[in-house]
């Protein structure tokens, strides 16, 4: 194993069960024999569509989802099968919606503060207090603000809290699970740039989640496309928007927004014919043949290989 990576993810499977009737049961298919690493100090953008299994995939790297089948090694360690407290301080998450993650009858002192005492990283007291207002700082907040409560902050300050939070217990690793989606575009960059620069001074890692190519697309040293539980593609972040392999990430990016007005009316845009597919009943062959515009008869009976068709770039497609 190469020494930067820090995380490697081998056939990892996610099924949740579901009574369907008496003694039945079936289950949905949240995430599918996936293969993934991350470099240290690198993030690793992941998208697709709600419902395709990237947060699944977020949670279950972290163990806060147990694994159905399939191997997590961080840094050098599996551990499908280990206890976590030693690693819940090197692995933390960054939630989606930061109103509905902070619990409304703590105050942020207390939020901030309470995995510093869970991992007893503060030697007293004054300690604890000096590094809560710290965090507070470093995340653009002030010291103050530790007596007040979550209710008391906008969007944007309530994600800085959450932030905050993650920083706490020093981690390593950093789950961003769609840290930017709950809130107004204007704080969105503020946020994600604020990432990046605590992500240059700790040489934090990161999985970075979005339903959107164009928010992963500047923070993302490498990008995976995941569809209904499938990595479906995973290259270096330039070759994926340059030279997209697969025909779904086409299509994603067919959606991204162009700023230039010429470029964006000789684009064509790719729309993809009826819904996503329920993951209880996912398709045969690979997932993605109800909808594609390239199926040929052996999509419908064969899962595609997951294959690296140039250097770092990898896809699953028969006709590639
Ligand atoms: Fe489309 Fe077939 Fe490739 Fe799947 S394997 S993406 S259905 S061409």
């Amino acid at each position: 194993m190469p020494s930067n990576e820090l995380l490697r993810v081998e056939h990892l499977k996610k099924y949740f069960p579901i009574k369907t009737g008496l003694l039945k049961h079936k289950y949905v298919q949240a995430v599918e024999d996936v293969n993934l690493f991350i470099n240290r100090g690198e993030t690793l953008g992941l998208v697709g569509e709600s419902g395709c299994g990237k947060t699944t995939l977020g949670r279950a790297i972290l163990r806060l989802h147990e694994p159905t089948a399939g191997k997590i090694i961080y840094d050098g360690v599996d551990i499908t099968h280990e206890k976590m407290l030693p690693y819940r301080r090197k692995m933390q998450i960054i939630f989606q919606d930061p109103s509905a993650s902070l619990d409304p009858r703590m105050t942020v002192g207390e939020i901030v503060g309470e995995a510093i005492d869970i991992h007893r990283l503060a030697d007293n007291k004054s300690d604890r207090t000096k590094r809560v207002q710290q965090l507070l700082i470093q995340v653009g907040l002030n010291s103050e603000h530790s007596n007040r409560y979550p209710h008391e902050f906008s969007g944007g300050q309530q994600q800085r809290i959450g932030i905050a939070r993650a920083l706490a217990v020093e981690p390593e690793f950093i789950v961003c699970d769609e840290p930017v989606s709950a809130l107004d575009v204007s704080i969105q960059s503020q946020i994600v740039n604020m990432l990046e620069d605590m992500q240059s001074e700790m040489g934090l890692t990161y999985l970075f989640i979005a339903h959107d190519l164009s928010v992963v697309k500047h923070i993302s040293n490498r990008i995976g496309v995941m569809y209904l539980g499938n990595m479906v593609e995973l290259g270096k972040s330039n070759e994926v928007y340059r030279h997209a392999l697969h025909p779904y990430t086409q299509t994603l990016l067919s959606a991204v927004p162009i700023p230039d007005p010429r470029v964006s009316r000789d684009r064509k845009r790719i729309v993809l014919q009826g819904d996503i597919p329920s993951p209880m009943n996912p398709p045969s062959g690979c997932r993605f043949h109800t909808r594609c515009p390239y199926a040929i008869p052996r999509c419908t009976e064969e899962v595609p290989e997951w294959r690296e068709l140039a250097p770092e770039h990898y896809a699953a497609c028969h006709i590639l």
